[in-house]
């Protein structure tokens, strides 16, 4: 989660309204066996020395981004975005989207599940969470005093980057119909930078996108309600995220602490409804003490069951259309 009171809050637009028709329980498929290392191994790992707190534009944040298409490569499923060659044309899939933004450039990591339906698989579901967080810069640190110590980010947003690794193995395991497309943005805490160019640059039109995901910092339920941002959702993606929560008796709490600060945001603006999950903000939010040790793994893999009966109910059922539109601005 980005921080609020370095970076401007930015103006989005409200979606263009869209009305709900349908309200049904949605089905929670079983999911596949647990991997081999777990979320846990992910989180530790991500958070780990290896990638000295994934601050975007260092190497150990590069090497964080290799990591991800690594793991979708052993899934077996393909980048997201088309490699453009030499001649300029597009001539297959690649795993990163690069982007130069003002301050900071960056790799968004992006793979797809192919939706099971015959004409239902050229529609996409997206599922995403930024991967990048401050590494060993004061810069967004909510402990300053401590230089550059490392702030490796278990919880913001390691967390979130595992769940959508262990998304992707149930998802690929058992296609929904729709198709699904996972992406881990980079350079959020620089102010949504990368999702921002995805938005901007989506490797499919906006409008075949009828919903999008959003997990950032979800590592620390501990007993407390999950709370959902559905403000930049539409009626029908909050009424099938309480539909979703209800079956699985989940106690979950509408919330807007995550409204604005996180990568949801970006889909809004190219009129896509979108929901935000989290755990919530704690006292180790951009501290040192943000580590894979203070992560609520159960709570964690509950989310992750979660957002996979959202992604499942929002790749099947019927959602009104929406009109495509953009309002970003280009810098
Ligand atoms: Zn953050």
């Amino acid at each position: 989660m980005r921080f609020q009171h370095i970076l401007p809050r930015r103006a989005w637009l409200p979606l263009i309204a869209a009305v709900a028709c349908r309200s049904t329980t949605p089905e929670i498929a079983p999911s596949a066996p647990p991997a081999p290392g777990g979320i846990a191994a992910d989180v530790a790992y991500l958070a780990g020395p290896a990638f000295a707190g994934r601050e975007a534009g260092t190497p150990g944040n590069d090497s964080a981004a290799v990591f991800l298409a690594r793991r979708y490569q052993a899934l077996g499923l393909q980048g997201a975005f088309p490699e453009i060659c030499e001649t300029g044309a597009s001539c297959g899939a690649t795993y990163f989207q690069y982007f130069k933004g003002q301050e900071i450039g960056g790799h968004n990591v992006g793979s797809y599940i192919r939706g099971s339906d015959p004409d239902l698989y050229r529609q996409f579901v997206v599922v995403g969470a930024h991967f990048d967080h401050l590494g060993r810069s004061p810069r967004f640190a909510l402990d300053p005093d401590l230089l550059s110590s490392l702030r490796p980010g278990a919880d913001d947003n390691a967390s979130g980057t595992a769940a959508v690794l262990e998304l992707a193995r149930r998802l690929a395991a058992n296609p929904p119909a729709r198709s699904v497309l996972l992406v881990h943005f980079d350079a959020e805490e620089w102010g949504l930078i990368g999702s921002r160019a995805f938005a901007l640059r989506p490797p499919i039109p906006a409008s075949a996108i009828v919903f999008m995901l959003n997990l950032d910092m979800v590592g620390r339920l501990r007993g407390h309600d999950l709370l959902i941002d559905g403000s930049m959702g539409d009626s029908t993606s909050r009424a099938l995220a309480d539909s979703v929560t209800k079956a699985m008796k989940v106690p979950a709490a509408r919330s807007s602490a995550s409204a604005g600060r996180s990568d949801h945001v970006m889909f809004a603006l190219i009129s896509v409804p979108a929901l935000s999950l989290t755990s919530g903000f704690h006292s180790d939010y951009h501290r040192v003490t943000d580590v894979a040790s203070r992560i609520d793994v159960p709570g964690l893999t509950r989310i992750v069951d979660v957002a996979e009966g959202i992604v499942r109910a929002a790749a099947t059922r019927n959602w009104p259309a929406h009109q495509s539109s953009s309002s970003i601005s280009p810098r």
